[in-house]
């Protein structure tokens, strides 16, 4: 089963994010990020991929699927280097073509 990677970090700040914080945003990507980064500096998009950061779903402790004893939370921090800039542009996004 395809599932979120609810990383315990956020990217910019390196500030924690549980699991069951109402306070973890990401984007598709599932880069994540804390709520004072998210609606700081960052203006709601996502420093890497311009795109729209929304509020983390949040994964029971348990249920019919297991939850988080059976899918525990990411462990591994991701941190991004040099920080966050200020805020991208996100018009940008859909002109900019990745050259990598
Ligand atoms: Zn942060
Ligand atoms: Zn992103």
């Amino acid at each position: 089963m395809a599932r979120l990677d609810l990383r315990p970090n956020c990217e910019c700040c390196d500030g924690d994010l549980p699991p069951d914080t109402p306070d973890a945003f990401i984007c598709t990507f599932e880069c994540t990020f804390c709520r004072g980064c998210a609606e700081g500096i960052l203006a709601g998009h996502c420093p890497n991929c311009l795109g729209n950061l929304v509020q983390r779903p949040i994964r029971p402790k348990g249920g019919p699927t297991g939850g988080l004893g059976r899918f525990p939370a990411s462990e591994k921090r991701v941190l991004r280097s040099g920080g966050c800039p200020a805020t991208p542009d996100p018009t940008k996004a859909n002109e900019v073509t990745a050259s990598t």
